[in-house]
C-alpha cells in the first residue's frame, strides 16, 4: 500500500484537480489524473469495503486518520508550530457569510428543491418506476449540486484577505466556478423537469431562484466564467 505522501507526489496526478471539482468521483472523466481517487481507490477500492459496518472499513479509516496526523506533526515541527499548545495560537475566525444575498439565495433554493422531491408528483414517479432515463438523470444532477452549490459560495466567499494574492485568487474563482457549473447542469435538469412533468407554478419558481443565484454569482465573481481550472477545463 502507498503512503499518502508516495500517492501525492505522483507525477501522473494534477496537483490538487479535488480542489475545484463536483467531487461526484462516479462520473468524474478525470480520475486517471486524481490523487484523492487514487487514495480512496487504493484504500476503499473493493465495494464490501464500503460498507460502513465492515470493521475492514474502520481499520483503513483509522490507518489513514494515523498516516494524517503523522503529516501534520512533520509539518508542524517543519514549521515551528507547537501542537500540543495551540491554545497559545491565534485562529482567524471564519468570515461569517450566512447573511451574504448569494447565501440566502442558495438557502431559499435548497428549501425550496428539497421540498419539490417531498411533492407528490415526484413520489409517484419514483414509485412507479414510470419515469424515462432523461428524468432519472435529471433528479440525479439536481440532488447531487443542490446543497452543494451553497457550501462552494460559502467557501469562495470566506477565502481570507490575509492569504496571498495568487492563492485568493485560484481558490475563490476555481471555487466559484465549480458552483456556477453545478448551477448550469442543475438549471438544465430542472427544464427537462418543466419539458416533461404537469406545468408547476413551484417547478417555475425553482428554476426562477437559481436564474437569480448565477446572475448574482457571476457578478459577484466576474473571473469564475473564465477561470481554467488544471486539467478540468484544459
Ligand atoms: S477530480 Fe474527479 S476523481 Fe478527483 S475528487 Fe474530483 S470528481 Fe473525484
Amino acid at each position: 500500500m502507498k503512503s499518502i505522501r508516495e500517492i501525492a507526489a505522483d507525477p501522473n496526478f494534477v496537483k490538487g484537480i479535488y480542489n475545484y471539482c463536483d467531487r461526484w468521483c462516479e462520473k468524474c472523466p478525470f480520475t486517471s489524473k486524481c490523487a484523492n481517487f487514487a487514495l480512496n481507490e487504493d484504500r476503499f477500492g473493493d465495494t464490501e469495503n464500503r460498507d460502513l459496518n465492515n470493521k475492514e472499513f474502520w481499520n483503513k479509516l483509522s490507518g489513514i486518520f494515523k498516516e494524517t496526523l503523522e503529516m501534520i506533526r512533520e509539518d508542524a515541527e517543519r514549521l515551528k508550530i507547537d501542537l500540543d499548545n495551540l491554545d497559545k495560537v491565534e485562529f482567524q475566525p471564519m468570515k461569517d457569510n450566512e447573511n451574504h444575498y448569494l447565501i440566502q439565495l442558495c438557502l431559499q433554493y435548497e428549501k425550496y428543491a428539497k421540498a419539490w422531491f417531498e411533492e407528490p408528483v415526484y413520489i409517484e414517479l419514483e414509485s412507479t418506476k414510470s419515469k424515462k432515463i432523461e428524468l432519472a438523470d435529471a433528479f440525479e444532477i439536481i440532488n447531487w449540486y443542490m446543497f452543494f452549490i451553497g457550501v462552494k459560495f460559502r467557501r469562495a466567499l470566506s477565502v481570507s484577505p490575509d492569504d496571498d494574492e495568487e492563492f485568493r485568487f485560484i481558490e475563490t474563482n476555481g471555487t466559484a466556478k465549480v458552483a456556477l457549473i453545478g448551477i448550469d447542469r442543475s438549471l438544465l435538469s430542472w427544464n427537462i423537469l418543466v419539458q416533461h412533468l404537469p406545468k408547476s407554478k413551484y417547478l417555475l419558481e425553482i428554476i426562477s431562484i437559481l436564474s437569480k443565484i448565477k446572475l448574482v454569482a457571476e457578478n459577484q465573481f466576474p473571473n469564475a466564467r473564465n477561470f481554467i481550472r488544471p486539467a478540468l477545463d484544459e
